[in-house]
């Protein structure tokens, strides 16, 4: 299958399950994740109609995307892994909206950006639904307190939330709870669901599915 069959395959299968789910096919965003591979890999799908892109490190994006960004000014790219405070300011002269915010220094640090004239990108606040200590992500019980400090203390608007579900759980129940701290906390937009289980993110509510095996093949 070419990039851009596996593009229409993908769609289609967002589609059938959004309706399935009651909901607009065109209420979800597909986040085409081209990490680790090259821009090759990326211009075909970028010819075939797909606009939204994700990164997970600032470095590497910073390496593959500034020449595609200037050539194709319809493209939007999205932070889906972690941000150091160091490297905010690359990250917010290159990426359209951060997934990973997730602790009080790095919302600090993206307000002191904003405030100094930087745009400021679409942010999810990311919840460990899981509880893991090895992943990264607010706890879910301080979730809506972390998105209010982001409000009143920072000035920073979250537009919503973002999970990645353990690999061994069944991930209904994550989603579930993502969207409730959603409804509680009041933003509106869900990042939930990769290559194994965004379908069953769409039936929960997810906005964003962050998508990159299904699209380009497995990662080396
Ligand atoms: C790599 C990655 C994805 C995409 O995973 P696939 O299983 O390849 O679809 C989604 N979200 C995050 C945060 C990732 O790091």
């Amino acid at each position: 299958m070419s990039a851009a069959e596996r593009l229409a395959e993908i769609r289609g299968r967002i589609a059938a399950a959004a309706l399935q789910a009651n909901r607009d096919p065109a209420s979800i965003t597909l986040v085409a994740v081209s990490k680790t591979f090259p821009p090759e890999a990326v211009m075909p799908l970028i010819d075939a109609g797909q606009a939204v892109f994700g990164e997970n490190r600032v470095q590497e994006a910073a390496g593959k995307w500034p020449i595609l960004l200037a050539r194709h000014t319809e493209l939007r790219l999205h932070l889906i892994g972690p941000l150091q405070t160091n490297k905010v300011r690359d990250a917010l002269a290159l990426f359209h909206a951060v997934h990973s915010l997730d602790r009080e220094r790095l919302a600090a640090a993206i307000a002191k950006e904003v405030a100094a004239g930087t745009r400021c990108p679409d942010l999810f606040v990311q919840v460990n639904t899981g509880e893991e200590p090895q992943k990264a992500g607010v706890p879910p019980r301080e979730a809506v307190a972390f998105v209010r400090r982001c409000r009143d203390v920072h000035g920073l608007t979250v537009a919503g939330l973002m999970c990645i579900p353990p690999l061994e759980d069944a991930p209904g129940p994550h989603f579930a709870l993502l969207r409730k701290i959603g409804e509680e906390a009041g933003t509106g937009a869900l990042s939930m669901g990769m290559s194994g289980d965004f379908e069953t993110a769409i039936a929960f509510g997810a906005t964003h599915v962050r998508i990159g095996s299904a699209l380009f093949g497995a990662r080396g």
